[in-house]
């Protein structure tokens, strides 16, 4: 298993397990793939910069949404909000949580009642748009609390690209998965970390030419992946993998075809 905390300047880094879901392969790389299972883990990432607590995508809640019942299922010992005790911090001390997209997976602990009772939850305006633009039933739509315009006041504060969201956690646009879908640089003094949310999620999905049948736009996805992951290579930063079960803390090297992720020794 990984590390779960690591310094990154004069902040400290906790990577909060959510537990892990099992799914059909064809509900993540298109229809005619129903055969297998496939697993993967939620990792969110707290940031304490000694001035606020930022959480990075809040895994899937207390329980499995009612419309994902009969497609995924869920498996924990623990949750996210028993990790995020267990690193020595109370739900009122998140000062902050940014989802990096709108699916189920990425925001439970962020929906309503809150989680967070102190917290701001960042959006990006273009996801909540392509959410509110789904068809009825589908996976986004149906996963955001409120996708009536105006109404998403009072649950989230809207960002417009790029943004700080406070010194030392950057939010950058990297879609392809979905519209609007944002990494997270944490960076202090000269040191840094990057958590990738879906644009990279795992291991396999470093693989530039490996994209998920969900994806909104697949060559956005392969393109910010390209050049996401040749600047993490070039920083050497470690890079925190949301949906990597167990070695989810790697740094990226450039191969032949690709990248690969390296366990970090940090
Ligand atoms: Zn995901």
């Amino acid at each position: 298993m990984a590390q779960n905390s690591l310094n990154v300047g004069n902040m400290k880094v906790h990577v909060l397990n959510d537990g892990m879901f099992a799914t059909d392969a064809g509900n993540l790389f298109g229809e005619g793939t129903k055969s297998a299972k496939i697993k993967g883990a939620m990792h969110a990432v707290l940031v304490d910069t000694g001035n606020a607590l930022v959480l990075l995508d809040a895994g899937f809640g207390p329980e499995l949404p009612e419309y994902l019942e009969d497609r995924y299922e869920l498996e924990r010992e623990k949750d996210l909000m028993a990790h995020l005790e267990e690193a020595g911090y109370g739900p009122e001390d998140v000062t902050h949580v940014v989802l990096s997209h709108l699916d189920a997976d990425h925001i439970g602990w962020a929906l309503n009642p809150p989680s967070f009772p102190s917290a701001t939850v960042y959006v990006q305006e273009a996801a909540l748009e392509e959410a509110r633009e789904m068809p009825e039933g589908e996976g986004r739509r149906e996963a955001v609390p409120v996708i009536e315009e105006g109404t998403e006041e009072g649950w989230c504060k809207l960002l417009n690209g790029n943004a700080e969201i406070v010194e030392g956690v950057r939010v950058e646009i990297r879609s392809g998965h979905a519209e609007g879908h944002q990494i997270s640089w944490i960076e202090s003094e000269d040191d840094a970390a990057l958590f990738t949310a879906d644009l990279a999620p795992g291991k396999v999905w470093l693989n530039p030419d490996l994209i998920g049948g969900a994806d909104t736009d697949p060559e956005a996805t392969r393109e910010n992946r390209i050049e996401v992951l040749t600047q993490a290579a070039k920083r050497g930063v470690p890079v925190i993998l949301y949906h990597e079960p167990k070695d989810f803390l790697v740094a990226i090297r450039k191969t032949e075809d690709g990248f690969e992720g390296v366990t970090w020794e940090g």
